[in-house]
């Protein structure tokens, strides 16, 4: 259906983001990709059609998407779903009752909820081990653990583990790792060169990076991966809709340069705050007193724009949350506007008080996805909100 197919593999990311799968559409020239708003497609005999029956299955659009995401993060193909969460249910439900997952214990607020609420009823197990210690992955293992999910950097504490590592570690084990690449994005950190097996995304995130739409999206490096992803599309239908897989290929094709600018916005706000006097601590890999910088240096073209630190207490995040004014108080991160949030009560309040503690997210905490505003103006309404604590 597509007429030219430049060899991806060849081009720099910026043109894949904007090329691949992008490709001008064969009937009319159009540009963009369309919106292929059918559930259905005509057939000329029993069995005779162009290689699409019904959107559950498989749509154009989508098709599109994922041959683009694919192409970013250097897999072999990618399945998208209805929102993050989706994906990361698709991928657990390739395995089966009894098998055995080691996780990192600092995940998206959601996940834990998934794995302990949802997926243990089903017989799958989990562990959780901080993941930047090798040492305690290793020992996490048993006989029927089949997959190691990690993020780095984490959310919101900003800890990171190696992914080479882990990977070379968990092939040993004959587990399969997954990364939550949320944070980063394929821009910054593309795991499967790292030896990962399967990457997964919110691409409500920084891929879309609008804040105008939900999906989520697993990279595959095998074949056989990408088959069973696209069965449990069929059979399950948590598939994404054609307009938000247009979203998402609308907004990937400025991936590179909001990377960029989240980047070095949010490099900016980190130094402020940590010179800042009402702030005790600040958690970004890009600073030299994080205690994997090197780490991050090596395993990430950038450090992003997420940011965490701490105001000290409840009442002091309040004050200042209830003053901004740029940045907009409210959860999700990786839009082209500044969004801060308070972990505690927001993204991970499912994890209880005691849960929190565990991992140390304290009621102080604030995160802050920086967004690609002029960034003297997002200094200075965190100058004015810091101002009230
Ligand atoms: C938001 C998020 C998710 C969940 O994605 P949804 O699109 O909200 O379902 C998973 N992992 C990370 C790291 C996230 O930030």
């Amino acid at each position: 259906m597509i007429a030219k197919q430049p060899d991806s593999k060849k081009q720099g990311f910026a043109t894949r983001a904007i090329h691949a799968g992008q490709e001008p559409e064969p009937a009319t020239g159009a540009v963009n990709v369309p919106i292929y708003a059918s559930s259905t497609y005509v057939q000329e005999e029993i069995g005779k059609h162009k290689g699409y029956e019904y959107s559950r299955v498989s749509n154009p659009t989508r098709d599109r998407l994922e041959t683009n995401l694919a192409a970013l993060e250097g897999g072999v193909a990618s399945k998208v779903f209805a929102s993050g969460m989706a994906a990361i249910n698709a991928v657990a439900s390739m395995l089966k009752a009894g098998d055995h997952i080691v996780a990192g214990h600092n995940l998206y607020g959601g996940t834990p909820r998934l794995f302990n609420q949802v997926l243990v009823n089903f017989g799958l197990t989990f562990t959780y081990v901080d993941t930047s210690d090798l040492s305690k992955v290793e020992n996490a293992f048993q006989k029927n653990t089949r997959l190691v999910f990690v993020e780095t950097p984490t959310n919101p504490l900003m800890e990171l583990c190696d992914l080479r590592a882990i990977s070379e570690l968990s092939h040993r084990h004959r587990a399969e790792v997954v990364v939550d690449n949320t944070f980063m994005s394929p821009y910054f950190q593309r795991p499967i060169e790292l030896g990962a097996d399967l990457v997964v995304h919110s691409t409500t995130k920084f891929l879309n990076g609008h804040s105008d739409g939900l999906g989520g999206v697993v990279v595959c490096t095998k074949p056989e991966q990408a088959e069973k992803l696209a069965f449990l599309q069929k059979a399950a239908g948590a598939i994404l809709s054609p307009f938000e897989c247009w979203l998402i290929l609308r907004g990937v094709k400025t991936l590179a340069v909001r990377m960029l600018q989240h980047d070095c916005n949010g490099r900016r706000v980190a130094d402020y705050l940590s010179k800042h006097k009402k702030v005790r601590k600040v958690f970004y890999p890009g600073l030299p007193d994080h205690p994997q910088h090197e780490l991050a240096k090596r395993q990430m073209s950038g450090f992003g724009s997420m940011i965490a630190f701490e105001t000290g207490s409840l009442a002091n995040a309040n004050k200042m949350l209830r003053k901004v004014r740029v940045c907009s108080l409210a959860e999700s991160l990786g839009g082209v506007e500044t969004l801060i949030s308070h972990p505690a009560t927001m993204t991970h309040a499912a994890l209880g008080e005691a849960g929190r503690r565990k991992i140390g997210i304290t009621d102080g905490l604030v995160r802050i996805s920086v967004g690609i505003e002029d960034v003297d103006d997002i200094l200075a309404d965190l100058d004015q909100a810091l101002a009230a604590t």
